[in-house]
């Protein structure tokens, strides 16, 4: 695997998170990386789990000895959390002894600087890691993408959905979901052709993903001709005016369907469901709520929106 020796335009925009208690190790270690990259701060273990979870920063350098939550514990927690266990961490600490560097590589970090640390080594050994991971990102998205449509597939919509779901639990915030399925498709490929029909399940992707405004958002092919998208910190009324934007971004593209019992061209129907999830609530009940809404719009004439609150 080629490895950056220089400096790359790519590392620039990479932003490190140092973590330690006291603030003339992070002066240190800060001039060490400012010239390559973007530095971050923390004084402390709490501190530095919230500006992860902020900032997302591409790599953590993380001391050992802190009070109150040492550097093992804060790498244990990034572990557990979904969306912060990619970030690599590296320990960066005086203690020098094997079992120390033992037990910071089994709570999850990637690597281990002994102080004092050299800068032109700290340098190289996070670009290093900075290049696994943009090299581990890229094969990541290429297999949680649906090949058809483009979309995110199934299996990233899970990820996606457990790593915001536990985030609307931590914060209490509302988390909704859109299921989407296209009216009468069957109907489409036997009188298009599987070809057209795979045209016009990617033409319904598109309006499904130029709605996708929030980071957070995810617009997945959940199965066949059927989409969902998870709208973190979205009510239901947000919800429901993203579901509108899908239909109003389909019927633009009208696209004409002349074995449909409901319309001249193409059309969905939708289910929304949104909750503010409690900390013994399952998001599979708001996958259900969103499937026994869509149920609801394809018996009332499909073409609509059907939607509520767990
Ligand atoms: P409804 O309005 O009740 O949803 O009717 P429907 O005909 O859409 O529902 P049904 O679930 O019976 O049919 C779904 C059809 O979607 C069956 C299949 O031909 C089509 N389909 C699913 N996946 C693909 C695909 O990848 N490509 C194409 N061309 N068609 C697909
Ligand atoms: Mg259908
Ligand atoms: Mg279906």
């Amino acid at each position: 695997m080629p490895v950056v020796r220089g400096e790359d335009p790519l590392m620039k925009n990479a932003t490190i998170l140092v973590v330690d208690d006291v603030p003339s190790n992070i002066q240190v270690l800060a001039e060490m990386l400012r010239p390559e990259f973007s530095v971050i701060f923390a004084l402390s273990g709490k501190e530095a789990l919230h500006l992860a979870t902020a900032a997302m920063p591409d790599v953590i350098l993380l001391d050992v000895m802190m009070p109150e939550m040492d550097g093992f514990e804060v790498c244990r927690r990034l572990q557990n959390d979904p969306l912060l266990r990619d970030i690599p961490v590296i320990f960066v600490t005086a203690m020098n002894e094997a079992v120390d560097e033992t037990r910071g590589l089994e709570a999850g970090a990637i690597d281990y600087i002994t102080k004092p640390a050299h800068p032109a080594i700290v340098r190289q050994r996070i670009r290093n890691h900075l290049q696994i991971k943009r090299q581990r990102d890229l094969l990541r998205r290429m297999a949680f993408i649906d090949g058809l449509t483009g979309l995110a597939n199934r299996r990233r919509f899970d990820e996606a959905f457990e790593a915001e779901w536990r985030r609307a639990q931590r914060k209490h915030q509302p988390n909704a979901l859109v299921r989407g399925d296209i009216d009468h498709f069957k109907g489409y490929n036997d009188h298009y052709g599987h070809i057209a029909g795979d045209e016009g399940l990617r033409s319904v992707a598109e309006a499904f993903a130029e709605r996708m405004m929030r980071s957070g958002d995810v617009a997945a092919r959940y199965g066949g001709e059927e989409m969902i998208c998870i709208l973190p910190e979205t009510d239901l009324t947000g919800a429901h005016r993203v579901a509108e934007q899908i239909q109003a971004g389909l019927a633009t593209r009208a696209i004409p369907h002349a074995a449909s019992l409901v319309s001249k061209v193409v059309t969905l129907s939708l289910g929304v469901a949104c909750t503010v999830p409690t900390p013994d609530s399952h998001r599979g009940d708001l996958l259900a709520l969103a499937d026994r809404y869509l149920y609801d719009a394809k018996n009332a004439g499909r073409n609509r929106i059907c939607a509520g609150m767990l």
